[in-house]
């Protein structure tokens, strides 16, 4: 610490209680703060927080209050990842980092891109949907919600200009209304280029609702958020329309395959896709049917600096699998709501950096909007390989022994 007494003066103020942790002098440096938390924490609970001050120095506040260091994840590589996609191909291979703290996820992913490339790669298309925001109103009634729609629907370009005038990256698409009783949502959807766009859209929203909707309407806007956005919660209305972005991903394994990556076989395969990603996602009720999309997306959103809270929405997707000729298989993923950003939030923290450059990914190398379609195309062929590589091991009851050796 560059001042003792200084540093001494606010552990002390902090840990009698007269200073809050976030009243520290905002013009400190925000190390020497989170040291200075750190410290007073020390006291307080009489726990050391070494390994937890033991962080690499960002050169900026990272997005987090109260600071006082870092939770370290370990972090793997899956692959190498053949992608036959647009924005990436089966000629530049991955390794894709995932974070994780549960053994055996990342040897069971690599075995799943074994596969993968012994067919030569996965076929993967994404659709950029774009973020949502709904606000939620409320009107007098039926007649006034009538009014205000179409108050909405004809100065949807005005509403757009105002959207937009503050961002480079920023454009609405179309604002779709959900009506109940006298609450009126209207749901705003926007492309944000390589951003995930959820700090973009609320702004904007924000923006065109205070100077534009309800001064002109008389309506007055609830919420910024009425949770038909619906953001960071499953949600039917993701489901069907989607949100962020769209991926399928797909691939077909011959026998040999089978056999010898994946020590399995059609018949065990199907028959366990019907019986647990069908059938028991139906008894149990479960949005999507899948074996463990939400494995592969948190590994990958905690590496890439995602906002974690999403893999609540992204683990929705459905895993197909059909027999083929010759005892092959066909093998698909469709996740219809996965927020994705390789600029803004956690991607600017430098270890998440690395880590996406480490598949090709440097902000503000290539056109807007490529990098973060790459890295939906890169997510999409993996959640393919862990699909693949967990039915196999349930399908040949390798599960168990594979966690037992790898993961305790
Ligand atoms: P952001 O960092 O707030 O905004 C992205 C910024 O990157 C914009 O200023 C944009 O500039 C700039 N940018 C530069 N190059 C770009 C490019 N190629 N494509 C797109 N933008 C580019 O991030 P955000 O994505 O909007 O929001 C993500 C953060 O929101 C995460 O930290 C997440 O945890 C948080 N979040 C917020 C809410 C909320 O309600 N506010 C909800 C959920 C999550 P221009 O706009 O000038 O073009």
């Amino acid at each position: 610490m560059s001042d003792t007494r200084f540093g001494n003066h606010w552990i002390e103020a902090l840990t009698k209680g007269q200073t809050r942790f976030h009243q520290l002098p905002a013009d400190l440096d925000h190390n020497e703060a989170a040291l200075i938390r750190r410290e007073a924490l020390q006291h307080i609970s009489g726990a050391s927080l070494r390994s937890i001050g033991d962080y690499t120095r960002e050169p900026q506040p990272a997005h987090c209050e109260n600071r006082i260091g870092s939770i370290q994840i370990p972090l793997g590589v899956a692959g190498p990842l053949l992608v036959k996609g647009q924005a990436i191909t089966a000629q530049e291979p991955v390794y894709v980092p995932m974070a994780t703290s549960e053994g055996a996820l990342v040897a069971s992913t690599s075995r799943g891109c074994r596969a993968l490339h012994a067919a030569g790669g996965a076929v993967v298309r994404v659709e950029e949907v774009g973020i949502t925001r709904a606000p939620v109103f409320r009107s007098s009634g039926i007649e006034q919600t009538q009014i205000f729609l179409s108050w909405v629907r004809e100065h949807f370009a005005q509403i757009r200009q105002l959207c937009e005038q503050d961002s480079q990256h920023l454009q609405l698409q179309d604002i779709v209304p959900a009506v109940v009783g006298t609450s009126i949502y209207l749901r705003f959807r926007f492309h944000t280029a390589d951003a995930m766009g959820m700090n973009m859209a609320t702004i904007a929203c924000d923006r065109v609702i205070r100077q534009l909707i309800s001064p002109e309407t008389g309506v007055p806007c609830i919420s910024i958020s009425g949770n038909y956005c619906t953001d960071k919660k499953p949600a039917m209305v993701n489901f069907l329309n989607g949100r962020g972005y769209r991926i399928h991903a797909e691939v077909r394994l011959s026998q040999d395959i089978l056999r010898d990556i994946l020590k399995t076989d059609a018949k065990a395969l199907c028959e366990l896709q019907y019986r647990k990603n069908l059938l028991g996602s139906v008894m149990a009720g479960t949005f999507g049917g899948n074996a463990h999309h939400a494995n592969l997306l948190a590994a990958f959103f905690i590496a890439t600096g995602q906002d974690v809270a999403q893999v609540a929405e992204s683990a929705t997707g459905i895993t197909c699998i059909e027999a083929c000729d010759h005892d092959a298989v066909y093998a698909s993923i469709m996740m219809p709501d996965v927020p994705l950003g390789t600029v803004g939030g956690g991607t600017g923290l430098c270890t998440q950096r690395e880590a996406l450059a480490l598949m090709g990914i440097v902000p503000g190398s290539k056109k807007p909007g490529v990098d973060t379609r790459r890295l939906a195309e890169i997510l999409g062929a993996l959640v393919l390989a862990g699909e693949l590589s967990i039915m196999a091991a349930q399908a040949s009851h390798q599960l168990v022994s594979a966690h037992q050796r790898l993961g305790r």
